[in-house]
């Protein structure tokens, strides 16, 4: 039995880590095509990953993750025309969130970290977040935390990771950090061989409806992975997770549990 894992716990382990004042995670990812070379479930994984690896450090609870996301967007993850791309509607998407925090907070959660692994989610999280702490009411003393996990990684870190400068992040979609992440965390789910070899796309500064399936590589790539490396995620890994780890610590100061040898160290 993994003690990180709130489906794997008892309701009195449970109890006892919040009255302890865990920090209960949240990870969301989303059902995408990621290219031949990655899984439907990358951002599900990644974000899971993530959560797992700082709810280590900080003796958090992984609540189960949501799986499935807002729809793909063309300029940010490929688009909807892709086979096994399943998504809900974004308000699907923010009742989930809404329920699962207001639960949360029901059994005394007083600290939640929604840890996001895909790019169209973000306002719909958002919304279900504002909603949740609505239903709660202002006497309930419930604080949480929305992220996007590659918004940690700071400019030193993407110097390092694109030695040819780095494209932003809505065009990584199936590209270097996700690839890189996945195989530091999941490497058998990584086809290195298959990684398509295409030039990042462009896009007009506007989005159409029904959306464009033509504006899209036809492999579901934005921007090539080719220079991903098992090195590159550990390296991201590390820095991503002492990053979110830290701004917990801060954020959430009665946080007692944290050493801050751990917190301090240099990735
Ligand atoms: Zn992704
Ligand atoms: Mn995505």
């Amino acid at each position: 039995m993994h003690p990180l894992i709130m489906g794997s716990l008892s309701w009195i382990e449970y109890q006892q880590r919040l009255q302890d004042e865990a920090i209960v995670f949240i990870p969301c990812g989303a059902l995408e095509q990621h290219g031949p070379h990655l899984p439907l479930g990358t951002d599900a994984l990644l974000s899971t990953s993530v959560a797992q690896s700082v709810a280590e450090k900080i003796d958090g609870i992984v609540a189960p993750t949501v799986s499935y996301g807002y729809k793909s967007q063309p300029k940010s993850g490929g688009g909807q025309h892709f086979p096994g791309t399943t998504s809900l509607d974004g308000n699907s998407l923010s009742q989930l969130i809404r329920d699962i925090v207001r639960e949360l907070a029901r059994q005394g959660g007083t600290k939640i970290a929604v840890v996001n692994g895909h790019y169209e989610n973000q306002w719909f999280l958002t919304e279900g977040i504002d909603l949740a702490i609505r239903d709660v009411g202002s006497a309930s003393t419930l604080r949480v935390m929305r992220l996007e996990y590659w918004e940690f990684l700071t400019p030193d870190i993407l110097a390092k990771v694109f030695l040819e400068g780095f494209p932003g992040f809505a065009l990584e979609h199936a590209a270097v950090i996700e690839t890189s992440l996945m195989a530091h965390y999941h490497p058998n789910l990584v086809r290195l061989d298959l990684i398509p070899d295409v030039a990042a796309a462009e896009f007009p500064p506007y989005d159409l409806f029904p959306q464009c399936s033509d504006w899209v590589h036809v492999s579901g790539v934005l921007s090539s992975a080719k220079s991903a490396s098992v090195e590159k995620g550990e390296l991201m890994a590390d820095h991503i997770a002492k990053g979110i780890a830290t701004a917990l610590k801060q954020e959430f100061p009665s946080l007692v549990s944290v050493p801050d040898m751990v917190l301090n160290q240099k990735a």
